[in-house]
């Protein structure tokens, strides 16, 4: 089905904490924005590479972690509501003849907007393939990188990869389906799992209990004939190699960035970076900008508190465009009753 089409004022691509703070930017500048990004979550790498671990560069804040960064960006961009679409990946940027720009994503959303915002950063977090002999022919059919319908799973032998929260909670929730598997295994490679107390305490009572059977090893490769997965090898860290019965293999092995679809939107682009100018942060396309890790010029550093300033000198660019008949002051948000009003304080 295609979802219907969006014209909107401006559209961000990356909901990482630069994407959330060029938002709160064309807030002020009272430009209204769609954020797209393609983890089901917003966030960027704060979330997905160091949600618990302390930032200490973020002026004004001595110490917080990578989520509460995110939280706080969340809270103060509240007022200006902008619109979430997760869990999707822009696929095609292409300039229409009006001189708007058209957005596609791989969920069939559409939008047509007057000003794109590229905070892409390293690229779309996806899925790390499960990289054994026989694994790249039976992805999809044997081989999953999420657990989905449970219940398709049914009277199989099921092996969970994978140390993180995400495979043991799979692990075990595939433990309490019914009709259950016929046997589910929680394979990693060493005796480490990274997950909430509670939940690890469950994975042992539920291995104890002979619900899970818990593997220790690498899996070395997929087994199978016709197409038809029934096995598993694996080498053991006492140096054996066994075979363990499996129909169906579900990896989950972490997320890692691609940068994807961007290089073939036409934009000039230097070492896998989007090319922009330092005046407003606009790429070689009219409209188009690029803020964050995304973008290369002269000094360059990857750094959370020069893509906020990119996002601040990016959304005055944007104002031109959109607004074109304002005049577009610089206001401050202590003083300014027009600010107070966008931000829904009076
Ligand atoms: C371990 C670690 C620690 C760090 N510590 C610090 C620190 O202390 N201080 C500091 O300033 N910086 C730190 N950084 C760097 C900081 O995290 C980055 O500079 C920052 O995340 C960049 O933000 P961003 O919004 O540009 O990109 P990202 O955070 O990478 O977010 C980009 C988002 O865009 C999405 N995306 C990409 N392509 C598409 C597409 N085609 N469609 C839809 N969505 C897409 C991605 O899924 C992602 O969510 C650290 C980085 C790491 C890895």
């Amino acid at each position: 089905m295609t979802a219907a089409m969006i014209e909107t004022d401006a559209v961000i691509v990356g909901a990482g904490p630069v994407g959330l703070f060029q938002a709160f930017q064309l807030g002020l500048q009272d430009i209204h924005c769609h954020i797209i990004d393609a983890l089901p979550h917003v966030g960027g790498q704060c979330v997905e590479l160091y949600a618990d671990k302390p930032i200490y560069d973020i002026p004004g804040i001595p110490v917080c972690t990578g989520r509460e960064l995110v939280a706080q960006l969340q809270t103060q961009i509240q007022p200006f509501a902008p619109t979430f679409h997760l869990h999707q990946e822009v696929t095609e940027v292409t300039r229409l003849d009006d001189g708007r720009i058209s957005v596609r994503t791989s969920a069939q959303q559409h939008f047509i907007c007057k000003v794109l915002f590229i905070a892409a950063g390293v690229g779309a977090f996806q899925a790390r393939k499960l990289s054994v002999e026989g694994a790249a022919e039976l992805e999809g059919t044997h081989v999953h990188d999420r657990l989905g319908d449970a219940s398709r799973f049914a009277g199989q032998d099921v092996v969970v990869m994978g140390g993180e929260e995400s495979a043991v909670t799979a692990a075990l929730k595939l433990t309490l389906e019914a009709p259950a598997p016929r046997s589910v295994t929680l394979m990693h490679r060493r005796d480490v799992f990274a997950a909430d107390p509670v939940l690890l305490q469950a994975m042992r009572d539920a291995v104890a209990s002979g619900k899970l059977q818990l593997q220790i090893g690498q899996p070395t490769a997929l087994l199978s004939s016709a197409q038809h997965l029934h096995a598993l090898q694996v080498a053991t860290p006492d140096g054996q190699t066994i075979e363990r019965p499996a129909q169906h293999v579900l990896a989950f092995l972490g997320l890692s960035p691609k940068l994807g679809p961007i290089a073939h939107w036409g934009l000039a682009m230097e070492r896998k970076q989007l090319v922009v100018n330092t005046q407003n942060f606009a790429t070689d396309m009219p409209g188009i900008f690029a803020v964050g890790d995304i973008n290369t010029y002269a000094g360059k550093k990857k750094l959370i508190l020069c893509g906020f300033h990119e996002a601040t000198l990016a959304a005055f660019g944007a104002a031109d465009i959109v607004h074109p008949t304002r005049k577009t002051l610089l206001q401050y948000t202590t003083t300014s009753t027009e600010l107070h009003h966008r931000l829904g304080l009076v």
